[in-house]
């Protein structure tokens, strides 16, 4: 689940700028809101959970285990989007550093590991929001 890319319209309301969605939220209001975009399964966009558990496959070989939790986790983060990761940084090296204590890896207890975890947390959410820019880029690119 990938939330719509929110932006201002002309008319002062939320709309989804992914191609095949174009969603407009009719309610005038401070904030986007949060909603998953129809679009951006067809368009493949990944969001910030799923780059993190790209990233830990590749450099660790392993992914998450029947039962871990960590779906679930993929899930939130894809759902806080790029800016509500960077909000809840702290809350996603936890997880992190105590799945990584569960499953016995060592290098969870060296006293570096919560920044080297940061680095990687860091990498998703920007990878994710590459992703965003490439795809308003494309959209903007089609009458
Ligand atoms: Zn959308």
């Amino acid at each position: 689940m990938i939330n719509c890319n929110f932006h201002l319209n002309v008319d002062g309301f939320w709309q989804c700028n992914r191609e095949g969605c174009q969603w407009i939220y009719p309610i005038k209001s401070d904030k986007p809101p949060r909603r998953n975009c129809p679009a951006a399964e067809k368009l493949g966009i990944k969001g910030s959970g799923d780059h993190l558990h790209d990233l830990i496959k590749q450099i660790v070989g392993e992914g998450p285990m029947a039962g871990c939790g960590c779906r679930n986790r993929i899930m939130q983060m894809n759902l806080w989007g790029v800016v509500g990761c960077r909000e809840h940084m702290e809350v996603i090296v936890d997880w992190l550093l105590s799945e990584a204590t569960k499953r016995g890896w060592k290098s969870a207890r060296w006293f570096g590991a919560r920044a080297a975890v940061k680095v990687l947390v860091r990498w998703a959410i920007r990878r994710a929001e590459r992703a965003e820019i490439g795809s308003i880029a494309e959209t903007g690119s089609h009458p």
